[in-house]
C-alpha cells in the first residue's frame, strides 16, 4: 500500500497541519511520513540537535522515494523544524513521541491541551502507559487518543489506534481516518497493558532476553526465529525496539526484568539497541 502514497494527498476531515513532538526514532521517522503523505508538519524535541538529525534523515527518505516515484510537490519544504513548538497553535493533530515516562507525558498533555486548538487532535505514540493514565492530568481526557506506530515507520502498515470507555468517539474516528490518510493500516483497540500488539510481542522479546541471560548464544536464537519464518529475531527486535522501550514495557505487563540480567544492565549503561549503536549486538 505504501507503494501508492500520492505526494499530494488530500488532507483528512480537516486534518491538514500536524506537529509532532519528540524528534527520535519514532517521531522524526512519523513526522517524514506525515510529509510524505501531504500533510504539512512542525516538529518539536527538546534537543534542538535530534530535530536536525531527524529532518535529515527524514531527507534521506524524501530522496530514496523521490527516485521511484517523482514527487509532484515539494515534501521538503512541509516538514519543518521547530524546536520551541510554535507549531502547536496552529496543528489539527499533534502527535506526542517522547520518552516513554508516565509523568513527562501527563505534564505534556496538561500544557497540550491549554495550547491547542480546541479542535485539535491530541495524539500519544505510547508503547503500553495506559490512555487513562497520562490524560489523569488533563481537564477533558475525552480529547486524548493513541496512535501507536511501529518501527521502521517507513516499512511496518500498522498502526493501533487506542481508545478506552473516556475516549471521544469523534476523536478514535478522525484518528482513525487520519491513519487511512497517510496510507497506514489502523488497527482500533482497547487501551489496557501493551496494548494488542506489545501484549503479544512483549513477552516473546524478554522471554528470548531471559534465554540470552541463562547461556543462550543470541545467534541461535535469532536464527531460529528467522527460520521459523519471522522476519528478525526477537534480540534483534529488542535491539531495533529500543532496550529503554523494552523495559518500559516490560514493567508495563508486569514480567520482572531481573537486575543482573542484561536487559537492565545495558539500559543502565546507556546502551540501548540500534539507535545508540551499542545493544545486545554491535550497531556500529
Ligand atoms: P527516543 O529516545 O528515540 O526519542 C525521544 C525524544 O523525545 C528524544 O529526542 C528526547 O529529546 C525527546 N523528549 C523527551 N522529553 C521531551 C519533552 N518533554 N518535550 C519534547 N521532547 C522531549 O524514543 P523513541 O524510541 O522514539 O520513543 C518515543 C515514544 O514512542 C515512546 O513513548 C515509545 O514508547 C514510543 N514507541 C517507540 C517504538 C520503538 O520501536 N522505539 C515503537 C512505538 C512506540
Amino acid at each position: 500500500a505504501s507503494e501508492a502514497l500520492k505526494a499530494d494527498a488530500e488532507p483528512f476531515d480537516g486534518l491538514k497541519r500536524v506537529h509532532v513532538i519528540g524528534a527520535g526514532v519514532m517521531g522524526g521517522d512519523i513526522a517524514a511520513w506525515c510529509a510524505l503523505s501531504g500533510f504539512e508538519v512542525t516538529l518539536q524535541d527538546l534537543d534542538a540537535g535530534a530535530v536536525d538529525r531527524a529532518v535529515e534523515r527524514a531527507q534521506q527518505l524524501f530522496a530514496k522515494r523521490a527516485r521511484r516515484q517523482p514527487a509532484r510537490d515539494n515534501v521538503r519544504a512541509r516538514l519543518i523544524a521547530d524546536p520551541e513548538g510554535n507549531g502547536i497553535a496552529n496543528a489539527d493533530l499533534i502527535i506526542e513521541a517522547v520518552v516513554e515516562r508516565e509523568d513527562v507525558k501527563q505534564a505534556l498533555f496538561r500544557d497540550l491541551e491549554a495550547r491547542a486548538k480546541p479542535s485539535a487532535v491530541l495524539a500519544s505514540n505510547t508503547s503500553s502507559i495506559a490512555l487513562a493514565r497520562i490524560s489523569r492530568a488533563m481537564d477533558d481526557p475525552s480529547r486524548l487518543v493513541g496512535v501507536h506506530f511501529f518501527n521502521p515507520v517507513a516499512q511496518l502498515p500498522l498502526v493501533e489506534v487506542i481508545h478506552d470507555a473516556g475516549t471521544d468517539a469523534a476523536v478514535v474516528e478522525r484518528a482513525r481516518g487520519f491513519v487511512v490518510a497517510i496510507r497506514k493500516y489502523p488497527l482500533v483497540v482497547k487501551s489496557g497493558p501493551g496494548f494488542l500488539v506489545n501484549r503479544v510481542l512483549g513477552p516473546y522479546m524478554l522471554d528470548a532476553l531471559r534465554r540470552v541471560d541463562e547461556g543462550e548464544s543470541i545467534d541461535v536464537i535469532d536464527a531460529a526465529a528467522v527460520a521459523f519464518g519471522m522476519p528478525m529475531g526477537p534480540v534483534e527486535l529488542a535491539d531495533t525496539v529500543g532496550l529503554d522501550i523494552c523495559l518500559a514495557v516490560a514493567t508495563e505487563l508486569g514480567i520482572e526484568a531481573p537486575a543482573d540480567g542484561r536487559l537492565r544492565q545495558h539500559v543502565a549503561a546507556g546502551n540501548l539497541g540500534s539507535k545508540t549503536g551499542q545493544g545486545y549486538l554491535s550497531w556500529t
